[in-house]
């Protein structure tokens, strides 16, 4: 991340005034009732300390909160969901423009199509698009914004069926560093179309999304469980599963340790396990019958999988991670999953540090591998697998215990890797790592950032250096 604007700058009450005076939503400062709670995102790792948080309700609010930020030279955050990983939704000192106001969503059935405006969850499209037997690929926890997952290509349960979420944008609309609207898709700036489709929050404030939606409303999924002692087996089982499974299932591997709660039997609680978690999105009747030879091959010890509505799978793991916990992640992209990489990860799931700390792969092949290298700024078409590694725990003191473990098991499998990870589940890392993520893109994104933000106003993200 590249701070090269100012980050203090002594801002007159009547520069102040000026602003709350375009804006319809509120201009929160410190000592304000509510910008104690309007500071907080959603990793508690990060306590960052805005001067100003801008509240905004539509378009016009952005305009105007852009405009002020780049007028005063002010390190300037925007916030959708509020869920980065390095807390890229906020700064210390300058401008927030946070767009939880602006919940908007249209759905047209007969298109099946969504607008969705900037700060909605994807729990809340969601539930827009289930009451029409819709829904449009997202991921895996319904609280996470739509904004920056888009942005950065989202991966989730239906990508090998339909794609990246990436794939299913049809159009953004923006406010751009100078402060004007425009409308990116196919047919208008489509390079910058191109850029916003991986290339994250460089590029401007995307106050609306139009999604492609699909028939899906009730889908066969939920997660089957083993004990650890069989994870290379049940690791090696799955890889060969999905790499050449049907593209309507989709089911991602985990290292977990079972919630003390139900619906998990008592016997297996607190107990490290392994979990593929599972959504067959094609016809009902044939699920089990497409199961079967699933729970033939590695029978589960725990098995939840059955029909589910789309939205209850979506939020299934909402209450285990709420807002307000200690987070720390680290990723890459594989091709494949050798013999030794297994090994690697049978020996760190064994470590899991905390109860909420976690592995996960998510399959990407499928529908995600019909765009290329170079279609989208998403670079990572031709990984099969995204892995993250996740410490997480609701006291910092395991803080430094479990980044420990996340980066010795990221550093231990990194050798395996295609070579760079997912910018949605980087934490701040740097401009090598940021290279690494966009390959051959790069540069391309570099010269769509020089046309669109040339001082680099949008600096608060998986930072990508306009070029010269
Ligand atoms: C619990 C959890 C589960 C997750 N699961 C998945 C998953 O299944 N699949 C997946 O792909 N990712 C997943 N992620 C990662 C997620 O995609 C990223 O953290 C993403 O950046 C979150 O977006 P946000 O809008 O909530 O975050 P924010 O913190 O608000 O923003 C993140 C970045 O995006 C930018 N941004 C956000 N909205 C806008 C906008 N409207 N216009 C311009 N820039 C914007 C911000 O400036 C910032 O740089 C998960 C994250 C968490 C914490």
């Amino acid at each position: 991340m590249m701070e090269q604007q100012n980050t203090t700058v002594a801002l007159e009450e009547t520069e102040i005034q000026e602003l709350v005076s375009h804006m319809r939503g509120e201009l929160l400062r410190p000592g304000d009732a509510d910008f104690e709670q309007a500071c907080r995102v959603y990793n508690a790792m990060i306590n960052k300390r805005p001067a100003l948080i801008a509240h905004c309700m539509d378009v016009a609010d952005v305009i105007a909160a852009v405009n002020f930020a780049r007028e005063h030279e002010l390190t300037l955050a925007v916030r959708g969901g509020g869920h980065s990983g390095p807390g890229l939704g906020t700064c210390d000192d300058g401008l927030v423009i946070d767009l939880s106001g602006m919940k908007g969503i249209r759905v047209d059935p007969s298109a099946r199509t969504a607008r969705v405006e900037g700060g909605c969850t994807w729990g809340e499209v969601d539930h827009a698009t289930h009451a029409f037997g819709l829904a449009t690929p997202s991921g895996f926890i319904s609280t996470t914004g739509v904004g920056g997952l888009t942005l950065g290509g989202g991966t989730g349960y239906l990508s090998r069926t339909l794609g990246l979420t990436i794939d299913n944008l049809l159009g953004v609309d923006m406010v751009l560093a100078d402060g004007s609207f425009v409308t990116a898709s196919a047919q208008e700036h489509a390079d910058l179309f191109w850029a916003v489709r991986g290339g994250g929050g460089n590029f401007g404030v995307a106050t609306s999304f139009l999604f492609q939606l699909h028939p899906i409303s009730t889908v066969y999924g939920g997660p089957m469980l083993w004990p650890l002692e069989q994870a290379a087996d049940v690791m090696k089982f799955w890889r060969d599963f999905i790499l050449n499974a049907p593209e309507e299932i989709n089911g991602w591997f985990a290292f977990i340790t079972v919630p003390p709660a139900p619906p998990f039997p008592e016997q297996f609680h607190l107990q490290k396990m392994c979990a593929i978690v599972w959504c067959y999105s094609g016809a009902l009747e044939q699920a089990d019958a497409l199961f079967q030879p699933i729970r033939a091959s590695v029978p589960p010890t725990v098995d939840f999988a059955g029909p589910i509505p789309w939205p209850v799978l979506q939020s299934l793991f909402d209450a285990l991670y709420p807002p307000g916990l200690q987070w720390y992640w680290k990723t890459d992209f594989f091709k494949d999953l050798s013999e030794k990489a297994i090994d690697l990860h049978v020996k760190y799931s064994a470590q899991l540090p905390t109860m909420h700390s976690t592995m996960h792969i998510y399959p990407i092949n499928g529908a995600a591998h019909r765009a290329s290298t170079s279609d989208t700024a998403f670079s990572f078409r031709d990984a099969n697998f995204s892995e993250v590694i996740v410490g997480v725990d609701p006291d910092p003191a395991n803080n430094e215990r479990m980044i420990g473990w996340a980066r010795d098991y990221w550093m231990a499998l990194h050798p395996y890797s295609a070579g760079g990870g997912y910018i949605n589940m980087m934490m701040d890392e740097g401009t090598d790592n940021v290279k690494a993520a966009y390959r051959d893109n790069y540069d391309r994104l570099a010269q769509i950032k020089a046309t669109y933000d040339p001082s680099n106003l949008f600096h608060v993200n998986q930072n990508i250096t306009p070029s010269r």
